[in-house]
């Protein structure tokens, strides 16, 4: 069996693990680096996402999770996963559209300490044509009944026709109480490569960046470090986000999300990172 030092030399502390607990979701969004793995059926079990779970936990010392899909509150087994998670030491949170599913939420929610919903603009007429008519107005709607619980926060894929709108949407989750808004640069992977979905610039996230830094948004805190192309690279010893495949591909940043990967694989029966 290989070790984790043979798996991925130089490594010593993973900060976030992403688990995708399924590749199902009941939507089809226009941005979704999934794609076609969509509609595979492939779940990893409570068993395997808790030995996941502990080998990070042991091997990377690795105390933070967020449960992912395709979408995580269709997987049945989610309230155990995140209870298992907390028994284990870490600070949980799943990434969800936020799309009915309340009764699943509401067994989640005693165990989570973050509820992150996806939300791709600051307007519903934007956010819904990329992803579903609705989908905005219940998006709020879970944040709103989560904020008096948890923590929440807020998702955002920019895209040329979105980016605009997010220091609206900024403004809206401070006033909810939202604690951040990661912001991601769509990549022409999955649905995206496909929907003609347009990349954003760097001079407009540069502009979206100057917007940013210029408004008042405590206590929300926006990773507006992304928006500028000199970000800094985390310490080479720690993967800031390490995130996992139903299928255990694996990818060390958001920028290989649904690439190539790397020449490494999560093995679910083993419990272990593995050569590929
Ligand atoms: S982006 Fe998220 S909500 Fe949309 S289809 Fe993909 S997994 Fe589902």
């Amino acid at each position: 069996m290989n070790t984790p030092t043979s798996v991925l030399p130089g490594i010593r502390r993973v900060d976030k693990l992403y688990l995708e607990l399924l590749f199902r979701c009941n939507f089809s969004c226009t941005i979704c680096y999934h794609g076609e793995d969509l509609k595979r059926p492939d779940t990893v079990t409570i068993e395997q996402a808790i030995g996941a779970l502990a080998y990070f936990s042991s091997v990377f010392d690795c105390r933070s999770v967020c449960l992912l899909g395709g979408e995580p509150l269709l997987f049945d087994g989610l309230p155990l996963v995140l209870g298992g998670a907390r028994a284990l030491g870490y600070q949980t949170e799943i990434c969800t559209n936020g799309y009915k599913r309340r009764t699943m939420l509401a067994q989640c929610a005693d165990h989570l300490d973050m509820l992150r919903v996806s939300l791709d603009g600051g307007i519903a007429s934007v956010h819904d044509s990329i992803r579903r008519p609705g989908s905005f107005d219940a998006a709020f709607d879970t944040l709103a009944w989560a904020a008096p619980q948890m923590r929440i926060g807020a998702t955002c894929t920019l895209t040329a026709d979105n980016i605009a709108t997010v220091p609206t949407l900024a403004e809206r989750l401070r006033d909810l109480g939202a604690r951040d808004l990661y912001l991601h640069r769509v990549r022409p992977v999955g649905n995206a490569a496909l929907s003609g979905v347009t990349p954003v610039t760097w001079d407009q996230t540069q502009q979206l960046h100057e917007q940013l830094t210029g408004m008042d948004l405590a206590p929300l805190s926006v990773n507006t470090d992304i928006l500028l192309p000199e970000r800094c690279p985390a310490p080479s010893d720690v993967v800031e986000k390490l995130e996992i495949a139903p299928d255990g591909r694996v990818y060390l940043s958001c920028a290989e999300v649904a690439g190539p990967g790397r020449p490494v694989r999560f093995d679910f029966d083993a419990a272990a990172l593995v050569t590929a």
